[in-house]
């Protein structure tokens, strides 16, 4: 997934680091040579944001859901009513 480069806005390239700290370990880099802003954020950690945003979202989502469905349930009752006791 591409993202921009959060200090100059170029696109980012995923490179994989080579230290031996996080060895393997796939980062985001500035593609700007001029600026050389270099890291930009690990992938992994990227992916974890992006699904914490996205749990977050479905869970909206299900919670206006079950709302319009007691909307819907009481509105239908308040018709049955108005045409039981012609209110
Ligand atoms: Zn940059």
């Amino acid at each position: 997934m591409a993202r921009t480069c959060s200090c100059c806005g170029y696109p980012t390239l995923i490179r994989v680091s080579n230290t031996s700290r996080n060895p393997g370990r796939q980062f985001y880099a500035c593609s700007n040579k001029m600026l050389n802003c270099g890291f930009n954020g690990w992938v992994d950690e990227d992916n974890v944001v992006a699904r914490i945003q996205r749990d977050r979202e479905l869970r909206r989502l299900q919670l206006e859901n079950r709302n319009l469905k007691i909307v819907l349930v009481l509105s239908w009752m308040l018709f049955v009513a108005v045409l039981v006791y012609k209110l």
